[in-house]
């Protein structure tokens, strides 16, 4: 009898998850199982803020593929998909195509720029190792042409980031603690120096916990960093953007560097396929199916489920994408083997915590609120947890973070 083929689209916290559990659940007679990835390595997303703002090497945040997936079991292909071709069973790649029987979409997000003008010319985002890279690069470029030319331009030193969120407040608090080390290596004035953030929303990290809202924003502040509240970024330009505070309230920052962190949507690929979803996400089953496709799962940043409780999808996560993992490796193993009962996902909340650099966080972990040491030594315990999760002990010391004390 022909054997079943899953094929595992991004190798991601979700894609990883599924091929790893997979790899344990499924013997070599029962099924093929073909992971697909556009590199050749995984990136820890949830570090990408710390290569962009130069205090991770992005090499400590990506390891090899190869080296978390047992290849005797599960066939490792490196390329970009194109599209899903659902009626067909196929998935288009750049260099080939594959058929499957069993399709897991976990292809993660993309920025979402809702349409600004600029943004996508003009702005950074923080998605991937090559988009880290070069943030990076750029921020050190300005630093080091500042003195080089004639007429000083100030707004080389002038770094916008756009969106108080978690992206936009962790990545702030590693620029806090890169800035003085760029200006000490160019001979640069500290004061010269301006980080601005730009929020739309009355607060910063809107419908967290204010108290540590609080704390967050006052240990920013005392680092040099100032925040636009109630302000949304309008347009982006070639040497700034604009803002716009209500109505009528518009101005123009100059600022060679501008970050947008101020969203994120599914993979562009789920639309370009003509399956159903909100922005690149769809609203999966309880078993993390696709509606009207019973072979084809979504899991992480490309799916989305509702929060009951308050009737809200929960926030796109690694947190979530991992959980999704192992319950979708468990529902295809059952389907494998020919059992039509599947377990339905819930999502086990085990809190939030957002790092304000090195050494300083803000959270609520296991029901309790935690900041400053404590909460940044259990950031680096969720890291290295991630790392445990899919690579084990091995890749726990080989890129764990373990500068904790
Ligand atoms: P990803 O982990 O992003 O993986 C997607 C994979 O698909 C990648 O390997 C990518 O290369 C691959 N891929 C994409 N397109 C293609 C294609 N066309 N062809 C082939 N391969 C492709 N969440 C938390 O829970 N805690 C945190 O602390 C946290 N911190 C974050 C910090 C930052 C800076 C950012 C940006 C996000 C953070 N998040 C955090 C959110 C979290 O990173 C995402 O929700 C999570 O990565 C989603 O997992 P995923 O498996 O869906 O996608
Ligand atoms: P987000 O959508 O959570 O936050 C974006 C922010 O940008 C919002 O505060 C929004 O009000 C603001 N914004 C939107 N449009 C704007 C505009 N035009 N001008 C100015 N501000 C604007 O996005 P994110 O912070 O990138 O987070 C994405 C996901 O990743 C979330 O689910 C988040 O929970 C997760 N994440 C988690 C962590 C963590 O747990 N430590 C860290 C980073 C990201």
């Amino acid at each position: 009898m022909r054997k079943p083929k899953i094929v595992i689209l991004g190798a991601g916290y979700g894609g990883l998850m599924t091929a790893t559990r997979l790899q344990k659940q499924i013997g070599v007679n029962e099924a093929d199982i073909v992971l697909v990835n556009k590199n050749d390595y995984h990136y820890e997303t949830t570090w990408l803020h710390e290569a962009s703002a130069g205090t991770l090497h992005h090499d400590r945040v990506r390891y090899d593929i190869r080296d978390v997936i047992d290849r005797q079991k599960v066939e490792f292909v490196q390329g970009t998909v194109e599209e899903i071709k659902t009626e067909e069973n196929r998935v288009i790649l750049e260099n080939g195509d594959i058929v499957y029987d069993y399709l897991v979409i976990a292809l993660g997000g993309e920025s979402e720029t809702f349409g600004i003008k600029g943004l996508k010319e003009y702005a950074f985002s923080i998605v991937n190792v090559n988009a880290a890279r070069q943030i990076r690069e750029h921020i050190e470029y300005q630093f080091a042409t500042y003195n080089t030319e004639a007429e000083k331009k100030d707004e080389r030193l002038s770094i916008v980031v756009g969106g108080a969120g978690f992206t936009g407040i962790e990545f702030l608090g590693e620029l806090a603690n890169r800035i003085p080390e760029l200006c000490r290596e160019y001979d640069v004035d500290f004061h010269k120096v301006k980080v601005i953030c730009v929020e739309a929303a009355p607060t910063v990290l809107p419908g967290f916990d204010p108290e540590l809202v609080n704390y967050a924003v006052s240990y920013l502040e005392k680092k040099g960093i100032e925040f636009r509240i109630g302000t949304a970024i309008k347009e982006a330009l070639p040497d700034g953007i604009i803002v716009a505070k209500g109505e009528d309230q518009v101005e123009e920052i100059k600022a060679s560097t501008v970050v947008w962190a101020a969203g994120v949507r599914g993979n562009s690929i789920i639309e370009k396929s003509g399956i159903e979803a909100m922005r690149g996400r769809v609203k999966v089953q309880p078993d993390l199916r696709v509606p009207g496709h019973d072979n084809m799962f979504v899991v992480g940043d490309c799916s989305l489920i509702i929060n009951e409780e308050i009737n809200r999808p929960y926030p796109p996560t690694a947190q979530i994408a991992m959980q999704q993992g192992e319950v979708c490796a468990r529902n295809i193993a059952a389907l494998v083997r020919g059992k039509n009962e599947l377990e339905t996902f819930k999502f086990d909340n085990k809190g939030t915590v957002c790092s304000l650099g090195e050494d300083d966080a803000i959270g609520v972990a296991f029901g309790k609120k935690i900041v400053g040491a404590k909460a940044s030594f259990m950031k680096k315990m969720i890291d290295n947890r991630a790392l445990y999760m899919i690579g084990g002990a091995s890749m726990v010391l080989k890129k764990g973070k373990f500068n904790i004390f």
